[in-house]
């Protein structure tokens, strides 16, 4: 005979969703530049755990918790998985389970520029690729419009009009409300302002790769943004889960997560001494070497708002807290730049930046 049915035995994820009516009160927002857009300090990336790869329960989880925790803001690309497209995918079925009938509070991105499809047509910074992904992108998701949508990467051969010509398109389409750009050089994203400008639809957002052991937005970039009147959003503030506590202990669980981007090359026994230090630092201001991570690239003078990458409802909590801990005495400061500093094999996105 078959157990009886009980209520009490549906996972939490199989119930219908009613979003925490507090949400609105756990985190301050902030302004994007000059706009009027405002992000969560800390927005949640779907680069990465929200494709195939991880259980949908697990991401429907955290995704949910986010928004009862104040996080307004989803950030995806076209490509992200894997399998490329199955972040936007998983983030579609939630949409229509789960989000719509939030829409208007959430903040959701989209991207294309990196490799997508094969073909010439699914890459770097053609008005043919970009308006043709968006489309794709907009489908995935089950969405109408994204909210900002982003010249991935700088392409040296097309030419710059050309790419941001193309999400002035997107929003007088109505398929996108704000436009962005990607790890951009200085220089690039000043040409990229202006040809903004004339065409009426200004850039709003900068997303460039910003972490304790990758510092390049500070050589320039973030002075550029704030010339311009952008926000910026920066990525991998925990360069990709080596900026915790994950490679300062002995847990093989944890290590057997890494992901196929990760360069096990930077686990030399400097920068573990490295991270070692910042761990002290961390644990003498009460909190976790992720938390401080974070808490550092959204301090005065950092960016705008951080994006997450997280694996477990558990990460996202931890990490979450990092908000409200933005303040670093003149010591603390020190100590960081002292023991921080742009490090090898962790910005694997340097060369699409440095085009000029
Ligand atoms: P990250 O925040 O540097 O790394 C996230 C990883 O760190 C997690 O997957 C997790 O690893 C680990 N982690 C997070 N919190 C932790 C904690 N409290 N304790 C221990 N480990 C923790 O970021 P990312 O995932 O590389 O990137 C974040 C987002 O940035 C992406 O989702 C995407 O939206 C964006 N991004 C943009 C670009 C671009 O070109 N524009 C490029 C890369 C990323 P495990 O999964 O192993 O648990």
């Amino acid at each position: 005979m078959s157990e009886p049915y009980y209520a009490q035995d549906v996972p939490d994820t199989h119930r219908p969703y009613v979003a925490a009516p507090d949400r609105h009160q756990k985190l301050d927002y902030r302004r994007v530049g000059e706009s009027g857009l405002l992000l969560p300090p800390l927005s949640l990336g779907l680069w990465y755990n929200f494709g195939d790869n991880r259980p949908f329960d697990t991401q429907r989880e955290i995704l949910r918790r986010a928004v009862d925790e104040g996080i307004t803001h989803f950030d995806l690309a076209n490509n992200y998985g894997p399998p490329y497209g199955s972040a936007e995918e998983n983030f579609g079925r939630m949409m229509r389970t789960d989000f719509t009938p939030y829409r208007h509070e959430l903040v959701l991105s989209t991207k294309a520029g990196w490799d997508m499809w094969p073909g010439p047509y699914g890459m770097l910074g053609s008005r043919k690729y970009l308006l043709t992904s968006l489309e794709e992108s907009l489908r995935r998701m089950s969405v109408e419009a994204v909210d900002i949508f982003y010249s991935h990467r700088a392409d040296e051969d097309t030419p710059v009009a050309e790419t941001i010509g193309a999400l002035d398109t997107a929003i007088r389409q109505g398929k996108a409300l704000c436009a962005g750009i990607s790890s951009y050089s200085p220089e690039r994203t000043a040409e990229a302002v202006a040809v903004a400008r004339d065409l009426g639809t200004p850039l709003v957002i900068h997303q460039p790769a910003y972490s304790m052991l990758n510092r390049w937005p500070e050589d320039g970039l973030l002075t550029t943004l704030s010339e311009h009147g952008m926000g910026s959003i920066g990525f991998t503030a925990l360069a990709q889960g080596l900026l915790t506590d994950k490679y300062l202990g002995d847990d093989e669980a944890q290590r057997s997560m890494q992901r196929p981007s990760f360069d096990e090359g930077v686990l030399t026994e400097d920068n573990l001494e490295r991270l070692r230090g910042l761990a002290a630092v961390a644990q003498r201001r009460g909190q976790s070497l992720a938390q401080m991570a974070l808490s550092w690239a959204i301090r005065p003078g950092g960016v705008t708002s951080t994006l997450i990458g997280v694996s477990s409802v558990r990460q996202l909590e931890e990490n979450l807290a990092a908000a409200h801990r933005t303040d670093f005495t003149d010591e603390e400061i020190a100590e960081i730049d002292r023991l921080s500093g742009s490090t090898e094999g962790v910005d694997l996105w340097a060369a699409s930046a440095d085009i000029e």
